[in-house]
């Protein structure tokens, strides 16, 4: 009898990375890639840039260019199929009323955007007003479907309400005003990506959304967000505490992301902020793994565990893994790297300041006219740093940081 396949469940990049590792390595095992989703796997930076601004269509997010990729190496891909419980005593996962068999399973199941309670009440509301889905005035951005929704209503003067400063709310506020509608962005902090730059770099992005026209409101507590009409008519209302109100025609919420653990959990597997694993991405369970935004694992180099919700961990997670199950056991040990893109700013990033934070940043090279390089120390410890419009520059981040040499006195 052959062994019981592989079996990996998510329809991003760490599962589409997974399996194509797993191929390339040249594991000829049965393998099963369930996704929730309708989609082979697809990766997700394009939808709030590219597919967002009408430059890509959706093929160019996938995984391999062909969906016919996954029958020619033997991946058995079932779309539109959520795991729905794993016995891990008997290695056995459900899906589609099924239990399955596995000799290992990889949970990739990612994350999902945070809910915002008055967001969605008026989405509940509009949707009973109207008949068909154009209709839709409160957007979250994870999916392909949630890009291709929001991509129709960025249009010239649209007026575009959106809540919350992180990356994936400026990057729908780039896109949007690229499109020329109007946009409102709400920051509850002081600035956008205050917690994750410090206000050095964070006042950097600031500034970029400002002169690009973006109608950016720090330190904004929203009161309330009522509809009062059809949305295509303009029918949504957002209040702040400081008494200011305006009207827009759909709002975008970006305030974070959650990990999908619950079938983790209801497994009896370790869960703490995201699926635990050691630095080999083995869970609680020997015979289950988590690669991706979903796992919480230790990291070698840092000395903590991690969770990362970057585009770079799930390659590098999935890398791992697939040398680990192909009998080469490897852990996971390229610290975080992160990438964006808004209007003409490009940046990179690596590295992690931790829960020790850092206690100074250093900025070298043209900030006002954004061609710069960043640095996070503590100590003598470079422990992030990041280019911004210097392509040259992401060799000499990735050597400096996490050495105690210092900086080059440049
Ligand atoms: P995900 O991509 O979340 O995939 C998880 C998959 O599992 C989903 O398809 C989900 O439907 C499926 N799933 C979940 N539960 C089940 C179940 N029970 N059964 C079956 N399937 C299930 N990172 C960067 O570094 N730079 C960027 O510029 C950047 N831009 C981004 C822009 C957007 C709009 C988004 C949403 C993310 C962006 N990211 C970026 C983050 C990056 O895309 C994520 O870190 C990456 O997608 C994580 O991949 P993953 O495979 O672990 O999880």
């Amino acid at each position: 009898m052959s062994p019981a396949p592989i079996i990996v469940v998510g329809g991003g990049l760490a599962a589409g990375t997974l399996v194509t590792q797993l191929r390339e390595r040249g594991h000829d095992g049965e393998v099963v890639l369930l996704t929730e989703e309708a989609h082979a796997p697809y990766e997700r930076p394009p939808l709030s840039k590219d597919l967002l601004l009408g430059k890509t269509e959706p093929q160019s997010a996938a995984v391999h260019d062909d969906d016919g990729w996954y029958p020619e190496h033997g991946i058995e891909l079932r779309t539109s199929t959520a795991a729905t419980a794993i016995d891990p005593a008997a290695r056995r996962v459900q899906a589609g009323g099924d239990w399955l068999d596995y000799s290992d399973l990889v949970l990739a199941t990612g994350s999902r955007p945070r809910r915002m309670a008055m967001a969605d009440e008026v989405a509940d509301e509009v949707a009973d007003e109207v008949a068909d889905e154009s209709g839709a005035a409160v957007f979250y951005l994870r999916t392909l479907d949630d890009s291709l929704e929001l991509r129709e209503r960025l249009h010239a003067g649209a007026r575009i309400g959106i809540v919350g400063g992180g990356w994936i709310g400026l990057e729908v506020a780039s896109a949007a005003r690229q499109h020329d509608a109007e946009v409102t962005l709400l920051e509850s902090l002081d600035l956008p990506l205050l917690r994750v730059l410090g206000p050095e770099v964070a006042q950097v992005f600031a500034d970029l959304h400002r002169e690009h026209g973006v109608d950016l409101r720090t330190g904004a507590q929203i009161t309330g967000i009522s509809a009062h009409g059809h949305a295509d008519a303009g029918g949504i209302t957002m209040a702040l505490a400081d008494g200011a109100a305006f009207d827009v025609d759909a709002v975008v919420v970006g305030v974070g992301i959650q990990p999908n653990v619950e079938l983790a959990d209801e497994a009896g597997l370790t869960v703490d902020n995201g699926i635990r694993t050691d630095a080999r991405l083995r869970t609680s369970d020997e015979h289950v793994h988590a690669i991706g935004d979903v796992a919480n694992a230790d990291h070698p180099v840092l000395g903590y565990p991690v969770r990362v919700e970057h585009w770079d961990t799930a390659i590098k997670h999935a890398k791992a893994l697939a040398a680990t199950l192909t009998g080469t056991p490897t852990e996971a040990t390229d610290l975080p790297y992160f990438f964006t893109d808004q209007y003409d700013l490009g940046m990179e990033y690596v590295g992690h300041p931790g829960p020790e934070g850092y206690d100074r940043v250093v900025l070298t090279g043209d900030v006002p006219g954004r061609v710069f390089r960043a640095w996070w120390l503590r100590g003598d410890t470079v422990v992030a740093g990041m280019h911004v419009n210097d392509w040259d520059a992401i060799d000499e981040v990735r050597r400096l940081v996490g050495t105690s040499d210092g900086l080059p006195p440049a």
